[in-house]
């Protein structure tokens, strides 16, 4: 099941070119933008650009999505910098992991030393 994106969804809004984001890739599938409240020197959000609202919906028809998601992240981190240096990828599923946008995203974290 895939909920519809409700209308107040940011990362719809983004997509959709609603909202103002700083937009730093963006295809068929995705979008990737930086984070509003980066927690390191490189901080982007990788979205799908249909709303998809976490990783509990994602099933085994979703493997060229997943595919290009990782694509896209270490092209991305290629041109930030730190594709060699390392990088972290994150992703929140539900309120007890602490996602707080119910719109499926990674994040790509890199540019300091990460602890644990
Ligand atoms: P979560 O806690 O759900 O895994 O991460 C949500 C992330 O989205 C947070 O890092 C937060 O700073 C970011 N975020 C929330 N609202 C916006 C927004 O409107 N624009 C952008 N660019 N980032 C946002
Ligand atoms: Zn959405």
């Amino acid at each position: 099941m895939r909920p519809d994106g409700p209308p107040e969804c940011p990362f719809c809004r983004i997509v959709a070119g609603q909202q103002a984001a700083e937009i730093v890739y963006r295809d068929e599938l995705l979008t990737a933008f930086r984070d509003i409240w980066p927690q390191a020197p490189t901080h982007i959000l990788i979205v799908p650009n249909a709303h998809i609202a976490s990783l509990a919906y994602i099933d085994e028809k979703d493997c060229p999505l997943l595919g290009r998601v990782f694509a896209v992240i270490n092209r991305l981190a290629a041109e930030e910098g730190i594709g060699q240096k390392g990088y972290r990828v994150v992703v929140n599923c539900g309120t007890m992991a602490g996602q707080t946008v119910p719109h499926l995203h990674f994040h790509l974290l890199g540019g300091r030393a990460m602890r644990g």
